[in-house]
């Protein structure tokens, strides 16, 4: 609360949630926004060509070159996450890919707000489309560990689904 309250953020603390389980506790962030990923991103480039399954190999100034072929724009913008173009401080080479599985379940409670466990590879929660998002069981790729494995037990004892 004092890192927050140091960067003039603004949060508060909460000791009683609507979650079915007990917790210690939570910081609370107000008036965040939950939508939907993919219609954001359709109305973001609403009017522009999408080439799908086209991965990015290398940038001729204007041109992207890629395995079937260029494509030129006015604009690159680029948004890959991972940097595929940056190699002064070869960023890609310090970065690690991990992966997280979510569980959509029925008749699970309304959580009323999206939360977010501090400690690595817990659990998250929202409710999306009268489902319960329930995402967790994270781990590097290649390695073993999490994965669906990992929410079928919360999702039996903690949400009783
Ligand atoms: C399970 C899960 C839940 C999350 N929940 C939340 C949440 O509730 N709220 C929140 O704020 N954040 C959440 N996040 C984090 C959020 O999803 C990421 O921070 C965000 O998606 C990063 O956006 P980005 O555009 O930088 O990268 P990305 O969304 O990863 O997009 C990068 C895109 O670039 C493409 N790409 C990569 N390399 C190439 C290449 N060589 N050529 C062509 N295309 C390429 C990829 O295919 C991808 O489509 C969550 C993440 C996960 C995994």
């Amino acid at each position: 609360m004092n890192a927050l309250a140091k960067l003039r953020i603004q949060a508060t603390w909460a000791e009683r949630l609507p979650l079915p389980f007990e917790t210690a506790g939570a910081i609370r962030f107000d008036h965040q926004a939950q939508f939907h990923p993919l219609r954001f991103a359709a109305s973001l480039t609403k009017g522009l060509r999408i080439f799908e399954n086209t991965a990015y190999r290398a940038l001729d100034g204007r041109s992207v070159r890629t395995d079937h072929g260029s494509i030129r724009a006015e604009k690159i913008i680029v948004a890959t996450h991972f940097p595929v173009i940056n190699w002064h401080g070869l960023y890609w080479m310090k970065l690690c890919q991990h992966r997280s599985y979510v569980l959509a379940l029925e008749n699970a409670p309304d959580v009323q707000g999206m939360y977010i466990d501090e400690r690595m590879g817990g659990l998250s929660f929202r409710n999306a489309q009268g489902m319960l998002l329930m995402g967790g069981g994270a781990h590097r790729t290649g390695k073993r560990g999490g994965g669906y494995a990992a929410l079928a037990a919360p999702a039996t004892d903690k949400l009783k689904v």
